[in-house]
């Protein structure tokens, strides 16, 4: 299960903006994930839970904000929403696309006290 490390990822990214900032509390971590970025929103959930046990985020809310995929097909020349990497262009059915977005884990946003 990768989302433990990327949990732990997460955490190491809060805790160095707790030292930037000087806060030394989470209250709520909102976390965006792309649809093609291959993480389990649950997983994540679960593996958040058990890495913040102990530190500034202990007991801290997770929101998870799902990105859509997105991928630029060669063949239309224009940008479409795809669910999965490798899916077909939901409009000429072709396989030449381009993912430009949705692949992205980041923080959005803290609350902190
Ligand atoms: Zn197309």
């Amino acid at each position: 299960m990768h989302e433990m490390s990327l949990c732990e990822g997460v955490l190491q990214v809060v805790e160095e903006q707790a030292r930037t900032l000087g806060f030394n509390r989470v209250k709520t971590v909102w976390l965006e994930i792309g649809d093609l970025a291959g993480v389990d929103a649950e997983a994540m959930r679960f593996g958040f839970d058990v890495v913040v046990k102990g530190s500034l985020a202990d007991g801290a809310a997770l929101e998870i904000i799902r990105l859509p995929g997105r991928a630029w097909c060669l063949a239309c020349g224009h940008e479409v929403t795809v669910a999965q990497r490798f899916d077909a262009c939901p409009d000429c059915g072709g396989y030449q696309l381009q993912v430009t977005g949705g692949d992205e884990l980041r923080i959005k946003e803290l609350e902190v006290e």
